[in-house]
C-alpha cells in the first residue's frame, strides 16, 4: 500500500479529508514512493483556528521559556541530522551531504533564534513632556503562514518558522507538496522540543491550499519562496486581502569573471555553484559573464571538468550530483539545451547524453551537467530563469559591459565577482542591482544574523527574508504614553496635548 503523507495540526497527525492527494515521488527511481494529503480550504481553515488558539497562550509564554524551547529543538534537529538530510534527498533528489548542508545553514535561523531576546527590547523615552515617558513595545502579529519550494524543504521553512514563533506567533507551513515530509519531521521535532500543541501547524496542498492562505482572515502575514510568477500571485491577493506578504521570487544570477581571475579558482566555482543540487537552488549560478581574454580558457577549464562530475542517487556516497524533482521538471529544463542550438548559441557539453550520467538508474529523473556558449540576451536560455543543471556563458567586452547586463536582467537575487582587483570589486558592489553580492564567493547566501533577500523580480514586498528583516516582518510595534501624575496636580485641559 502507497505510504501516506497526512497534516500535523495541533500536535497531531490529521489525515486529509478533501478526497485529493498527490503523488511524492523517488526521483532517482522515478517510482512514486507515497501519496500526499492535499488541503481544501475548509481543512486550511481548521488549521488556522487551532493555531489561533494556541497562539493566544503561546504570546504569553516568557521569552526565557520560548528561548529555551528553541534551544531543545535546535539540540533535536543536530541529533536527527543524519536522517533528516536522508528525508530532504530521498523526496527531493539533492546528495545527501548537499541536503546535510542545506540543514546546517537552516539551523544557523534557529540559532539565531535562541538569541532573539535582545531584539525584541523596545524603546524608552523619561519625560518627553512633562511628566509624561514613552516607550514602545513590540508584539507578535498573531498567526501568520509559510509557504515554501521544493527545492530547500528544510531550510526555507526554517528562515520563516524559527524567527516567527520566537516572537511569539503562531504558524501554519505549507511546504511544497512535491517534498512535503521534512517539514512534518521538523514539526514533530518541535513538538518533542516542548512547543505546545497548535503553534507549528503543517497543512499540506496545493493553489486551493495557498489561496485559501491567502484569503483568510485569521491569518496576519503571509511568508512566500518560490518562482517569480506565483510570488506575485501570493503578493498581489495577500495584500488585497490586507496581510503583511514578502514573496521571494526566482532568479538568474550572473557570475563576472574579470581578465585578472585565476581561471582554475573561478572555474571551479562556477561549477560548483551552477550544477550544486543540479542547478535547482535559486542561488545558483546559471550565467558566468566571461570579460574579455578569460572567456575562452574559462570556458575550456568548466567544460574540462564536467565529465568529471559523478551523477547518481542522492544516498550514494560518492554522487556528486542528484536526479531533478520531477520528470516533467527534468524534461523542461532540457528542453532548454535544444532551444538555445535553435537560437544560436552552441551547445558546448550536453547533459542528455547518457556517458554524462553512467551511475544513473535511466528511470530516474537525471540530467548530466550542461554548457552553453555564445548566449545573449533575447535568447529564452538568457532571459528565463531555468532551474536545473545548465550553465550559460555570456561574453562581455568590460566590466562596465558586465554590470549593464546584470542591470537589464528583470531578476535581482545574487550576483558575484571574481578578480584580484580591489577598484573592480567596489565598483561591482555599488552599481549592480542585485540584493546579495559575491565577491569570490559563487554563492553569498548571507548568515543568519544579516537577513536574505533579492531585488527586481525577484523580491515582491519590502521585508527581506529572516535575521533582523525577519523579527521586523514577524513582529508589530505598539508605542504607549504613560503619565503617572500626583493625584493633586490632575487637571482638565480641553487642548490638543502638548509636548512642552
Ligand atoms: P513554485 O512557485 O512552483 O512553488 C512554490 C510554492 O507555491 C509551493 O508551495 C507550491 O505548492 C505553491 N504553488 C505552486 N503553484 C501555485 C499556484 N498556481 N498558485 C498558488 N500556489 C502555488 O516554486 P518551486 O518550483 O517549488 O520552487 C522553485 C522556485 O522557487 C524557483 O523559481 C526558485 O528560484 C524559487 N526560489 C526562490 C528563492 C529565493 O529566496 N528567492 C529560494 C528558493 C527557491
Amino acid at each position: 500500500m502507497t505510504r501516506k503523507i497526512e497534516h500535523y495540526v495541533g500536535g497531531a497527525h490529521v489525515p486529509g479529508t478533501s478526497g485529493r492527494r498527490g503523488p511524492v515521488y523517488d526521483p532517482s527511481t522515478g517510482e512514486v514512493q507515497a501519496e500526499v494529503d492535499l488541503a481544501s480550504a475548509e481543512e486550511v481553515g481548521a488549521a488556522v483556528r487551532i493555531a489561533a488558539g494556541a497562539q493566544r497562550s503561546w504570546r504569553a509564554v516568557s521569552l526565557s521559556r520560548r528561548t529555551e524551547v528553541m534551544f531543545s529543538f535546535r539540540q533535536l534537529v543536530h541529533e536527527h541530522r543524519s536522517e533528516l538530510a536522508a528525508l530532504v534527498s530521498s523526496e527531493h533528489g539533492k546528495v545527501e551531504s548537499d541536503a546535510a548542508g542545506e540543514l546546517a545553514r537552516g539551523l544557523e535561523n534557529v540559532e539565531f533564534a535562541c538569541g532573539i531576546a535582545p531584539l525584541l527590547k523596545g524603546g524608552f523615552t523619561e519625560q518627553a513632556s512633562t511628566g509624561v515617558d514613552l516607550y514602545s513595545i513590540r508584539q507578535p502579529l498573531g498567526v501568520v503562514a509559510g509557504i515554501t519550494p521544493f527545492n530547500f524543504p528544510m531550510m526555507v521553512p526554517l528562515w520563516m518558522i524559527a524567527n516567527a514563533i520566537a516572537c511569539g506567533n503562531a504558524f501554519v507551513l505549507k511546504p511544497s507538496e512535491k517534498d512535503p515530509s521534512a517539514s512534518v519531521r521538523l514539526a514533530e521535532l518541535f513538538s518533542a522540543a516542548g512547543l505546545p500543541d497548535g503553534v507549528l501547524n503543517v497543512v499540506h496542498g496545493d493553489k486551493v491550499a495557498v489561496d485559501a492562505i491567502l484569503d483568510d482572515p485569521g491569518i496576519a502575514a503571509v511568508s512566500f519562496v518560490g518562482s517569480t510568477a506565483i510570488a506575485r500571485h501570493v503578493y498581489e491577493r495577500g495584500t488585497a486581502a490586507g496581510k503583511r506578504v514578502q514573496a521571494l521570487g526566482g532568479a538568474k544570477n550572473h557570475m563576472v569573471v574579470l581578465p585578472d581571475a585565476d581561471v582554475d579558482v573561478a572555474a571551479d566555482a562556477a561549477v560548483s555553484a551552477a550544477y550544486g543540487s543540479a542547478g535547482e537552488r535559486c542561488m545558483a549560478i546559471s550565467v558566468v559573464v566571461a570579460v574579455g581574454s578569460i572567456a575562452d580558457p574559462l570556458v575550456d577549464a568548466i567544460a574540462k571538468r564536467l565529465p568529471e562530475l559523478r551523477v547518481g542517487p542522492g544516498s550514494d556516497p560518492s554522487a556528486e550530483m542528484g536526479p531533478l524533482v520531477t520528470a516533467e521538471h527534468r524534461d523542461k529544463v532540457a528542453s532548454y539545451l535544444a532551444v538555445a542550438a535553435d537560437e544560436g548559441a552552441s551547445v558546448r557539453v550536453d547533459g542528455r547524453t547518457q556517458e554524462l550520467m553512467d551511475a544513473a538508474d535511466p528511470r530516474g529523473f537525471y540530467l548530466g551537467a550542461s554548457l552553453v556558449d555564445g548566449v545573449r540576451p533575447g535568447m529564452r536560455v538568457y532571459d528565463e530563469e531555468i532551474f536545473g543543471p545548465v550553465l550559460s556563458v555570456v561574453r562581455a567586452g568590460t566590466l562596465d559591459e558586465a554590470i549593464a547586463l546584470v542591470n537589464a536582467h528583470p531578476y535581482g537575487n545574487g550576483t558575484a565577482i571574481f578578480t584580484r582587483d580591489g577598484g573592480a570589486v567596489r565598483r561591482f558592489q555599488f552599481e549592480v542591482d542585485c540584493g546579495m553580492v559575491g565577491v569570490n564567493v559563487p554563492i553569498p547566501v548571507p548568515v543568519a544574523y544579516y537577513s536574505f533577500g533579492g531585488w527586481k523580480a525577484s523580491l515582491f514586498g519590502d521585508a527581506h527574508m529572516y535575521g533582523p528583516a525577519g523579527v521586523d516582518f514577524y513582529t508589530r510595534t505598539k508605542v504607549v504614553t504613560s503619565r503617572w501624575p500626583e493625584p493633586a496636580a490632575s487637571t482638565i485641559d480641553l487642548g490638543f496635548p502638548g509636548t512642552r
